[in-house]
Order: structure tokens, then sequence, then C-alpha cells
């Protein structure tokens, strides 16, 4: 056994990515698993054992990114995007020796580069992930994450639902989910070129095309863009309000949309916000990649 490295394994809804993890949280090596279509536990299981002793990581402390609820006591992850997973014995299956939500994995990660004390991290993906870092630990409720935050229920006329099933929530109108919709429906009226060109042959315009348009100056993703700061200066200044933390950073591959985004946010949110929760509260993009949830997962199986 090597000392002072772990596996650290971060589930997504299409693929897993493993890496091989130092204590000074630096990825030393990586593999990537794709899970094929309609696989099952015991499929996904030896799939991910294979990666390990690809990695050359057998006997090695495992970590686990879970994209949903965890349930510490019983080692089991709930309410994912990946079902076939929910209620299996996936920790003990790898002998993990911890378990974590994969927003809070990556906040783990992402904090040991910042000096703040209290340090909320917003994953913008297909959903928005939000973790809470207090002391280097994150902030836990009930399921083992910080409540259900990208939920916060927002848009007064529940225009739309999110995936997860609620209406009016910050997902439903600010996440990569919502951005291929709305760009998706903007492209067939013809009135964005930039987002029309993007267009797959179905019709749809990936979130990170949606992005690139508006990067490009296009006017009508800009605005998809501005309208989704919106919201989310609200969603911030509610999670002042409620966590007052000193440092707010986004990650996640909205955050491809760069500083100039992050300040429409921050905008909104000073305006909504009372002086003394936004004074000292800078926002900022994350430092770490997409490879923060492994890297975080990492850690947490080498935590003493
Ligand atoms: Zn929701």
């Amino acid at each position: 056994m090597t000392k002072g490295v772990a596996i650290g394994l971060d589930i997504g809804g299409g693929s897993t990515k493993l890496g091989l993890i130092s204590s000074a949280g630096d990825l030393l090596a990586s593999r990537r698993v794709v899970l094929p279509d309609g696989a099952d536990f015991p499929v996904i299981a030896a799939q991910y054992r294979a990666a390990i002793a690809a990695l050359g990581g057998e006997g090695l402390p495992v970590g686990i990114a879970y994209p949903g609820h965890v349930d510490r006591a019983r080692g089991l992850g709930l309410n994912s995007n990946v079902p076939a997973l929910d209620g299996q014995p996936l920790a003990a299956e790898l002998g993990a020796a911890a378990l974590l939500n994969d927003a809070d994995a990556a906040a783990m990660a992402e904090a040991r580069h910042h000096a703040a004390a209290r340090m909320l991290m917003v994953t913008l993906g297909t959903g928005v992930g939000v973790s809470m870092i207090v002391a280097g630990k994150p902030l836990e409720t009930a399921g083992g994450t910080l409540g259900d935050s990208g939920h916060l229920n927002l848009d007064p006329s529940g225009r739309f639902g999110c995936r997860q099933g609620c209406t009016g929530c910050l997902e439903s109108v600010a996440s990569g989910e919502a951005l291929v919709r709305d760009a998706t429906l903007l492209a067939a009226t013809g009135e964005s070129p930039a987002l029309s060109a993007e267009a797959l042959p179905s019709g749809e315009v990936s979130a990170a095309a949606a992005c690139r348009a508006a990067l490009a100056g296009d006017p009508g993703a800009m605005r998809l863009v501005a309208g989704m700061a919106g919201w989310l200066g609200m969603a911030v200044a509610s999670w002042r309000a409620s966590f007052h933390p000193d440092l707010i950073v986004f990650g996640g591959g909205l955050s491809a949309l760069g500083q100039p985004f992050i300040d429409q946010i921050r905008d909104r949110a000073d305006a909504r916000s009372l002086p003394f929760l936004s004074a000292n509260c800078p926002l900022i993009l994350a430092r770490l990649g997409n490879d923060a949830g492994m890297i975080g997962a990492g850690l947490a199986a080498l935590a003493p």
C-alpha cells in the first residue's frame, strides 16, 4: 500500500471519474468509466473495481463522491441521477473509507485553495449543487448534504419543473438543464442566428453551445444568461441570509461563462442583500475544474 495516496471516485450520470489522489490534493492518474445503458449494480461495481485495479489502486483507501443524498450510517447513496446505485451497498463493495455528496467533495477540495473559514460553493452543472464548508468540513443536514439548496423556491409563476420534480425552484430557471430548454426554444424561433447555428439535428442546443454563443456576444444567448444571473442573484442573497459565508465560489460547467457572469450575479445579489451580508463576501470562480469532486473524495478517504 502506498502511504498518503487514495482513490477518489466521482460518480456522474453518464460516467464516473476515478483518480489516484495524493494527500496534498494532487491528481496523480485518472480513468473514466462510462456506464453502459441499463447497467445494474453488480455490473457497475465490477467496472469500478476493474478501474481501481487499472490505476494500481488495490488496497488503497477509497472515497466516493455521490451525486445525491448519502446515508452514512448505512453506507448508502440515495436520490441520485444514477438510480441503479441508489440504496445499494457500494461503499461496502469497494471497502470505501468515505462516502459523501459530490458537491461537498468538490467544495472540500476547492476550500484548500482559499483562506475563507466559511466558504459556500455553488456547482452550476445540469443541476445546481450547493455546499458550505466550515473549518474544512461540509455543513450537513439530514441527507448528508446542505439541504437541497439548488431547489430554493424562487419563481412565483411556477412555470417550470426541475428534473427532480419540484416547481419554481432555482434549478427550474437557472441551471444547465434550464439553459438547454430556453436556448432550444429560442433557437427554434429563428431570433438568434448563433443559437440556431448551434442546434443539433434534434433541434436541441447544448448548455456548452449556449455558453459559447453568449461569450461570442449573441444578444439572444446573452439575454438568457442575464436572466439566469438574475435568479442566481436572488439565490445568493438568500444563501447569504441563511449561512453568512465569507466567500462564495462558483464551479461546474456553466462557470465557463467567466467572471463577467459572476459579476452579474453579484450585482443582482448585492442589490437585494443586507449590506453587512454582502460587504465581506466576494463571489469568485473556482480554481479547480471538473476534477474537484474526485480530488475531494480522495482527500476525504485520507482524512483522519
Ligand atoms: Zn427543484
